[in-house]
């Protein structure tokens, strides 16, 4: 059905004007002061966006929905993680595919996308991830790189589970380069993680609360620099995910001033939760685990900074669902076994307009960047996600700013038992939610057709 957006304030990147926006299908065909719906044909769906925001939809350049993780599996499906990035505003997911060391990689390509093949609401690709690079599987990355997934995720964490050897990340980051394939990574040395893991095990610091010492600023910083300077003797495009800390910006800003071609992810947990979470009593702490750990709270003003001065490129959330009860208590013994991860997918956008725009340390144009347009620049999917432009698809958040309410597990659509936002202040909330120009959510519920959503085959950019 045609659709109308009439009345609205559109907010993109870099511009803030009035216009009715026409979608005759699944792409914006008009862009202009005050159509007239007269000239429109019958049946055009008409959304008033007066005194609204109309805002690109929201790309999420990092989430986890189908994750065999430390013994256990992540608890949304493409549906549940559908309908909550939908009612929050957002309409691209790209998901990490984490196959273990042992999986074939075209395999592991071939059941992720089956896992959001007619589950999917939203529109979504993938980074692939490389946990090991020998020669026989590289080919298998070639073609999956031919198959529209021109961008890579590896670990330098996780040791003995998903982390490279150096031979292999050289190797990997090589053929990187040589394809046009972005790499994107997780900064934290594996090694030194393990020795202070043990370490504090073997002193009876066994709880949640523990998790944050065991990795902290220096080594990720460490395993920032280490990318970088990979990507410094290669040429390969690197982009550090879920940075967290001071020590990791400075890090990747020190290697893009000598000419490194690195790009900073936050999350949202990072740049609103501190370190205090993790340290709750009665291991509450457990819901507030995530690598790299929720830091010092001054943290979160170098974050909000660098995402005001377009340093920190994307905000992202990583997000990684795993229960309370069944799930994160896996590491009651143990803070090394509690499943790593703070749901986060629904709330990402309320949080940045609440915590960043609201309190002026975000203009609406940097929300938008960070939050869609940069993530689609860089992985390929710009003009055709991340704008406002005539021939764009019509993914479309038309967001209220004046809506006052709370976070709450009530509202949640993600299949987990806690909302680590609960009870917290919201000022906005996304009204109408529009993906390929069709309405699939309205005032935080979802209308809209599970199944609908497209794999996003990708050009390599880089
Ligand atoms: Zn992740």
């Amino acid at each position: 059905m045609p659709l109308l957006i009439r009345g609205g304030r559109l907010i993109t990147a870099t511009d803030d004007y009035a216009a009715d926006i026409y979608c005759a299908g699944e792409t914006i065909t008009r862009l202009e002061p005050g159509i007239d719906p007269k000239s429109l044909p019958p049946g055009t769906e008409i959304v008033d966006a007066t005194g609204r925001f109309v805002f690109p939809g929201f790309i999420d350049p990092h989430v986890h929905i189908y994750l065999p993780f430390m013994g256990t599996f992540a608890a949304d499906d493409y549906a549940s993680a559908s309908r909550a990035a939908l009612v929050g505003g957002t309409t691209t997911l790209i998901e990490m595919i984490c196959p273990g060391p042992a999986d074939e990689p075209w395999e592991a390509f071939e059941l992720w996308r089956a896992k959001a093949h007619g589950l999917a609401a939203v529109d979504y690709t993938f980074h692939m991830s490389v946990v090991r690079f020998e020669e026989r599987v590289r080919d298998q990355f070639r073609k999956i790189v031919a198959a529209g997934v021109p961008s890579f995720k590896v670990f330098l964490a996780y040791k003995g589970a998903l982390n490279l050897t150096d031979e292999h990340l050289f190797a990997a980051m090589k053929v990187a380069q040589e394809l046009g394939v972005i790499v994107t990574a997780h900064c934290e040395n594996a090694d030194a993680i393990d020795a202070l893991q043990k370490a504090l095990l073997a002193a009876g610091q066994t709880g949640p609360e523990w998790h944050g010492p065991s990795r902290p600023p220096v080594v990720e910083a460490d395993g920032v620099h280490h990318l970088c300077t990979f990507a410094d003797l290669l040429g390969t495009h690197v982009y550090t995910v879920h940075t967290s800390c001071d020590e990791a910006v400075r890090a990747a800003l020190a290697a893009r001033y000598r000419g490194v071609n690195v790009w900073i992810e936050s999350v949202i947990p990072h740049l609103v939760l501190d370190e205090t979470y993790a340290e709750r009593p009665d291991f509450e702490g457990a819901k507030y685990v995530m690598s790299p750990p929720l830091r010092a709270k001054r943290n979160q003003e170098v974050l909000w900074n660098g995402v005001k001065s377009r340093a920190i490129s994307t905000i992202g959330t990583d997000h990684a669902p795993f229960s309370f009860r069944g799930q994160k208590d896996m590491g009651k013994e143990g803070f090394t076994r509690i499943p790593n991860g703070i749901p986060s997918i629904q709330e990402r956008v309320d949080l940045v307009h609440t915590y960043g725009v609201a309190q002026e340390r975000l203009t609406l144009n940097a929300m938008v960047d960070a939050c869609s347009t940069q993530a689609a620049r860089l992985f390929g999917l710009y003009p055709k996600k991340g704008a406002i432009r005539i021939g764009s698809d019509a993914d479309l958040v038309v967001y209220d700013p004046a809506y006052r309410g709370t976070f709450s597990k009530a509202e949640s659509h993600s299949n987990v038992d806690y909302n680590a936002y609960d009870g917290w202040e919201r000022l906005g909330r996304a009204s109408v939610v529009t993906v390929r120009g069709a309405i699939q959510a309205r005032d935080g519920k979802f209308v809209g057709t599970i199944g609908r959503g497209q794999f996003l085959a990708r050009e390599p950019t880089h």
